[in-house]
């Protein structure tokens, strides 16, 4: 192959690769190494530690699919907090639900924050929304400090090595618990069932103890290894299969309909028996 490539090493035997037109940026930051590239075939990247964390050109699918599910699944989301997501897509999709009076995002790396914003302006463009405050610092440590203070909490966080570790833990879902109103919900990605099996099983465990209604749902990234990528829910009072059609509103999507809502809880088999509900 000519060029130069980029593979993301998923197994020893396994791995997705990529043409990269030049590299933009690149910087060991106090907790990861960073680099923006400009690939020919997805746009601008960029990588954490050599993994994919988002690309201009199928970035929609994992930030509505974070966003909208567990708004469209609250009656009324006023107060919303981003572990991690510094590129700022998740934010972006946030700010298309009227309700949201406030969104506070806390991600560990200001430096994601601001080469996001200089070389991924269409995904970071909304993190300077008046309706947006963004702090830097430890989305574990924010959680601690939180009590019955957010309708809803996302978790854009890295996969569970360096910065993100304590981000899947079972005492940390327990923060998110304490840290939700009564009636909140929390999602968190977590990486594909092809070769993270028990990180899911796991994570569906212990939020499973915490939150009365836990499910997994599942969306297409041709970026993220294998493809096919996992969000955990869990909610104390709304179930997300049970919404009322009035509930949703017109917002411009490419990826999240309302029918893909509900859709996206149908699990293959092989999925739904790593969790136990085959
Ligand atoms: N969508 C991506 C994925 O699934 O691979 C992840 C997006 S990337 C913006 C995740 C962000 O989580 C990074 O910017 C990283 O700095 C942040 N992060 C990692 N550990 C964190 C922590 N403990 N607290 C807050 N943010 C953290």
């Amino acid at each position: 192959m000519g060029g130069l490539w980029f593979t993301e090493k998923q197994t020893d035997h396994f791995g997705i690769t990529m043409k990269v037109k030049r590299t933009l940026h690149t910087e060991q930051t106090d907790f990861q190494l960073l680099e923006m590239v400009k690939t020919e075939e997805w746009g601008n990247m960029l990588l954490l530690d050599g993994m994919v964390m988002t690309s201009e050109k199928d970035e929609f699918v994992y930030h509505e699919m974070v966003a909208h599910v567990p708004l469209f699944t609250h009656p009324k989301p006023e107060h919303v907090l981003v572990v991690g997501g510094g590129d700022g897509g998740v934010i972006r999709e946030i700010m298309k639900h009227p309700s949201v009076k406030k969104a506070v995002l806390v991600d560990i790396d200001g430096k994601v924050i601001e080469y996001s914003k200089k070389y991924l302006p269409s995904i970071a463009h909304e993190l300077d929304n008046e309706r947006v405050e963004v702090k830097v610092g430890d989305g574990f440590m924010e959680i601690a400090e939180s009590e019955n203070e957010y309708d809803v909490i996302m978790v854009d966080s890295t996969e569970p090595v360096g910065p993100a570790v304590n981000l899947f833990t079972k005492g940390f879902y327990a923060g998110i618990s304490k840290a939700l109103k009564e009636d909140g919900i929390f999602v968190a990605q977590t990486d594909n069932p092809w070769f993270k099996a028990d990180l899911i099983r796991e994570v569906q465990h212990d939020v499973n103890e915490i939150f009365p209604i836990t499910k997994l749902y599942i969306a297409n990234i041709p970026t993220y290894p294998s493809g096919m990528w996992t969000f955990t829910l869990g909610s104390k009072r709304y179930d997300p299969l049970e919404i009322e059609e009035s509930r949703f509103h017109p917002i411009e999507t490419k990826y999240y309909t309302k029918d893909l809502h509900k859709a996206a809880f149908v699990l293959p088999k092989f999925v739904s028996d790593l969790i136990g509900t085959g």
